[in-house]
Formats: structure tokens, C-alpha cells, sequence
């Protein structure tokens, strides 16, 4: 899900964010553009109507009145003729109505005749008169006293033959400008503010005019020295802004222009919020979509890990449930196919195995078994006369030995023939296997020599014991084609002894025992008589049961 996301938001956002980055420096491409030409158109304006303005002034300059009011001529008619020029000063403002205030120096920079009672004292530049030129006297600036913006040229007068007879200084309205810069404005988006020298608002196209508000001092020379480029400031309107001043040093005017920048960047806003809306939706659609598709690729495989850890835990009876009908449905048709085979190969194991452990159990009975009699084998008897003797050893639990013989038995072969031989034999096994507990051993010894190991038996119980079978293959009746045959044997008993060493020294005196049974006229029981203690000498003489 996640690669999906980025597979589809890395290069949709990536492509945005550079489709963002070029429209925002063409849009500020294009306001740079459309600022600087409402600078230049309006600074061009300005210029304009101050040099007509400029050019009136020269005119009235110019006139006979003027000059003659500045000629050089006796002093009682100085106060006349000073009174004339008030009068058509006068009457010129009214005239034209451009001039709030015309007013006439002397070359020594003292009114001579103004159209105001009380005109405004300036100070002329020390060199002014000497160089003679039209210049903005008094810079654009804010006139409390008229609630208007105003400016101030001066012009000099000269006499018929260039004499520099004085100075005729105009103060103009700046109000008169307002719709000429309104006109200018309306072609081009953004507003053009005229500022005074200390950076106030002093003319502008806004519809009100902020004249409390100014640029701080700052920030005005910041933006003059910024030459045209543009910034982003708070401006006049106390709102965040694009704009550029356009004031070379020498200039009279101070241009600011500025745009909201809110407006400018309007249309780029809706623009980045639908994108953001379109990104995130898209996201909101890929991410289900790879989520979908996630999970039908992830349960099946997560079903089929599960099941795999459970068989590789032991457990064959996994099934997966059907799947769809593509790759994940065969893998799991696959699967199931595969836990079945396991599972019978499973079975057939098991049934091998079974048949393993009853052959080998079998094989195990064969090894220590006689096939004749299905006593134990002389090996097994071995085995079990170790077992007895370490346990003898270790707790002095005692065990008893019977060594048996079945007694003219030769005979009996030579007489009746090695079958009946073998049918005695076989008899007289089954009823050893009768006589004996759980807990004893009989094994075939050799030819029709048998012992019997009896573990923890007392000496008085191993000869009841030798005895009881002694007796009973006496009694039994033993027939072989027709043939009655009669059996005894002679039986020697021993005991484990502390003074034994091997398994064999038990063995060997049940053996003596049986020798001397025999010697002393067979059909009886023998047994070794018993040592008290450890040391103690062993007398093989032996104790004799005769048989009846
Ligand atoms: P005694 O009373 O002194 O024991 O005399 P005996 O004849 O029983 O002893 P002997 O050792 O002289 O003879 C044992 C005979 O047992 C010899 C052999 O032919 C016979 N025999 C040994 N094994 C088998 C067998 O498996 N089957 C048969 N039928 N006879 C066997
Ligand atoms: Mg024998
Ligand atoms: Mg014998």
C-alpha cells in the first residue's frame, strides 16, 4: 500500500510543486511587469503636468506686469506700484485657477508682492539667483492649512535684456492631478501612491486617501535603494503587499506602487487548494485501492503461511478453503494437494512403522527364545543371571538358580526315537512354563539340560519350587505314538552368595548340585548349602531331596 501511495503521489505532487513554483514566478514575472509600468506611466504623468505647469508659470514670469513691478524706480512709487502687481497676481489665480499662491521676490529673496496676505516664507537657495533656473522649490508635501498636497516651483523673472530681476514663486495644487492618476491606474491593475520625502501618503488611487499613514522611514529607503525590484511589505492600506518605489534620488517624486498580494495570488490559491484536494482525494482512491488489492493478495498467503507453520508443527489435517480462480487459488489447490499426499504418506508411514515394531518385536522374542521349546535361549538366560547378579551386588537381593537335567535321556532317544526325544523335551518345557511365577526365568540350557532363575526367592522357596517340578514331571503323563514313556529329572539349586564374583559361580554350583542328584541316583532335588557370612568358606556338599 505504502509503495502504491508513493508510486502515485511522488510524481503527481512532484509535478505540482514544480507546475506551482513556475506559475508563482510567472505571476510574479507578470506583477513586476504590470508595477513597473504603472510607476513609469504615473511618474510620466506627474511629470507632464508639472512641466505645463511649469510653463504657466514661466509665461506669468514673463509678463509686463511682472517685470515692471520688479523694474528699478524711485521709492515713493515703490508702494504703488507693489499694490498693481498684488492686484494682478491676484486676479491671475483667480484667472486660472491652477496657482494657490503666486508670490514675487526681490534678487535678495524678499517679497515683493504675493496673492496671499501672509505667503509662505521660503528661503531661497543661496546660488539661485546667480544660476536663474526653474526649479521645485518646495518638494511634493502635505498643506495642513489647504487639506491638500502641494508643491512649489519657482521660476526667475529677467528683464527685457536678461537681468535677473527677481523671482516668481507658484504654489501648485497636487489635488488637481487625482483624476489623471486615476486614469492611469484604472488601465493597470494595482494602486499608485504618491509619498512625501519622510515616506506619507500624500496623493493616491485609492479611493480614500490614508494621508495619517506612512512608510516607515526605513523601509522608504529600503525600497529606493532596491531600485524597481519588487517586495513584499505591509503597505499603505495596513495590508500585506507587492509593490516597488520608483524615486531616482534627483527626482520631486516618490512613487510607490503596490498590489494585495492576497489578490494577486488569489486565483494561484484556488488553484493549489484544488490541487491539494485532487492529491488527496486521489491518495484517499489509490490507498483503497491498494488496500483492496493488498488484502486479496495478503489473506491467502497469510491463510497459507499459517497453514504451512501448523503442518511443519505436526499437524497434517490443514485444509485451505477454496480460493479465487487465479495464481493464490492454484497455489492454494497446490497446497491442499500437497497436505493431502502428506497425509497418506503420513499413514503409510505409520502402518510401516507398526509392522517395523511388530517384526521387531517378533525378532526380538525370536533372538531370545528356543525354537523347540519356546523357553528362553542360553543367551538370554546369560542376560538375565547379569542382571540378577549386579542387582544381588547393589541391594543383596538374593536370587536362586535351578538347574535341571531330564535323566536317561540317551536312553530314551535310542529307544523311542529323536521325534519322541523332542516331544519329552517340548512336554517337559510346558510344564516348567507352567510351574513358575511371573517374576521367574526359564531358559533351555543346552541339549535336555534347563535352568531357572528365581529372583528374590528364599532358599526353602527355591527348593519347594524344584521339588513342585520335579514332582510334577513325574506325574505327567507322557505319550508318543501310542507309546507311554516315563520321565523324570534331577534337579541342582543354588544361590547368589557374597563371596561370588560372576553370575557363573551361581551356576556353577547349581551344576555341582545336579551332579551330585545324579550321582546319588537321579530323580531328586539337590541344593548348595548356604555360607552365613562374608568369607566364610563354601561347602559344596549340599543338602539332597530324593524324589519319591
Ligand atoms: P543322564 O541320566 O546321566 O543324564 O544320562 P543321559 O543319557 O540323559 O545323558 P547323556 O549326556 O549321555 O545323553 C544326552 C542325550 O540327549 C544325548 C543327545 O543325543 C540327546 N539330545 C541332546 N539334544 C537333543 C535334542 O534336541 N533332541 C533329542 N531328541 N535328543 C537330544
Ligand atoms: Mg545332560
Ligand atoms: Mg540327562
Amino acid at each position: 500500500m505504502i509503495f502504491t501511495l508513493m508510486a502515485a503521489l511522488i510524481p503527481s505532487v512532484g509535478l505540482g510543486l514544480f507546475s506551482f513554483w513556475q506559475h508563482e514566478s510567472l505571476i510574479a514575472a507578470n506583477v513586476v511587469h504590470q508595477l513597473r509600468t504603472l510607476a513609469s506611466d504615473t511618474k510620466r504623468e506627474l511629470e507632464r503636468w508639472l512641466s505645463e505647469r511649469t510653463q504657466s508659470v514661466r509665461a506669468l514670469a514673463a509678463s509686463g506686469a511682472v517685470i515692471d513691478g520688479l523694474s528699478h524706480r524711485p521709492v515713493s512709487a515703490k508702494a504703488k506700484s507693489s499694490q498693481e502687481l498684488t492686484y494682478y497676481l491676484n486676479s491671475v489665480k483667480d484667472k486660472l485657477g491652477t496657482f494657490l499662491e503666486l508670490t514675487v521676490l526681490d534678487p535678495r529673496g524678499k517679497v515683493v508682492a504675493s496673492s496671499s496676505v501672509a505667503p509662505a516664507s521660503v528661503v531661497m537657495p543661496p546660488d539661485w539667483f546667480a544660476k536663474a533656473a526653474s526649479v521645485v522649490l518646495v518638494p511634493p508635501h502635505w498643506d495642513e492649512r489647504r487639506a491638500t498636497a502641494t508643491l512649489t516651483v519657482a521660476v526667475p523673472v529677467l528683464s527685457l535684456d536678461n537681468r535677473v530681476l527677481g523671482a516668481l514663486l507658484a504654489e501648485l495644487d497636487l489635488g488637481s492631478v487625482q483624476s489623471m492618476l486615476n486614469f492611469v491606474a484604472s488601465a493597470i491593475p494595482g494602486d499608485a501612491i504618491l509619498l512625501d520625502k519622510t515616506g506619507r501618503a500624500i496623493l493616491s488611487t485609492y479611493a480614500e486617501l490614508y494621508q495619517t499613514i506612512r512608510i516607515e522611514p526605513a523601509l522608504l529607503q529600503q525600497l529606493r535603494e532596491s531600485k524597481n525590484e519588487l517586495k513584499q511589505f505591509e503597505g499603505i492600506g495596513r495590508r500585506t503587499v507587492l509593490g516597488l518605489v520608483d524615486a531616482p534620488q534627483d527626482a520631486p517624486f516618490i512613487i510607490l506602487v503596490e498590489r494585495d498580494r492576497a489578490e494577486v495570488y488569489q486565483a494561484w490559491v484556488i488553484f493549489r487548494n484544488l490541487f491539494l484536494a485532487l492529491v488527496i482525494g486521489l491518495a484517499l482512491l489509490v490507498g483503497l485501492a491498494a488496500l483492496r488489492i493488498g488484502r486479496y493478495i495478503v489473506l491467502p498467503l497469510d491463510r497459507i503461511t499459517v497453514a504451512a507453520d501448523r503442518i511443519s508443527a505436526g499437524d497434517l489435517a490443514v485444509q485451505l478453503p477454496k480460493a479465487q480462480d487465479d495464481e493464490l487459488g492454484h497455489l492454494t489447490q497446490v497446497f491442499n494437494r500437497m497436505s493431502d499426499k502428506l497425509r497418506h504418506v503420513h499413514r503409510e508411514f505409520e502402518r510401516a512403522s507398526l509392522a517395523l515394531q511388530e517384526q521387531n518385536a517378533l525378532l526380538e522374542t525370536l533372538s531370545v527364545t528356543d525354537s523347540l521349546t519356546g523357553l528362553f535361549n542360553r543367551m538370554k538366560l546369560n542376560e538375565v543371571l547379569d542382571e540378577q547378579f549386579a542387582r544381588f551386588k547393589r541391594n543383596q537381593h538374593t536370587f536362586a538358580v535351578l538347574m535341571l537335567d531330564i535323566d536317561h535321556f540317551k536312553v530314551l532317544n535310542d529307544t523311542f526315537g529323536h521325534l519322541a526325544g523332542d516331544y519329552v523335551l517340548t512336554h517337559v518345557a510346558e510344564i516348567l512354563k507352567k510351574s513358575i511365577r511371573s517374576v521367574d526365568y526359564a531358559a533351555r540350557y543346552g541339549g535336555e539340560e534347563f535352568a531357572i532363575v528365581l529372583p528374590e526367592t528364599s532358599s526353602e522357596a527355591a527348593l519347594d519350587m524344584a521339588e513342585r517340578i520335579r514332582s510334577r514331571i513325574q506325574m505327567a503323563d507322557y505319550h508318543f505314538h501310542g507309546q507311554h514313556l516315563a520321565v523324570t529329572i534331577s534337579v541342582g539349586v543354588a544361590h547368589s552368595r557374597a563371596d561370588d564374583v560372576t553370575a557363573d559361580a551361581v551356576i556353577s554350583r547349581a551344576d555341582q548340585m545336579l551332579y551330585q542328584a545324579k550321582y546319588a541316583g537321579r530323580n531328586r532335588v539337590q541344593i548348595a548349602k548356604e555360607v552365613g557370612r562374608i568369607g566364610e568358606p563354601p561347602d559344596d556338599g549340599g543338602d539332597s531331596l530324593p524324589g519319591a
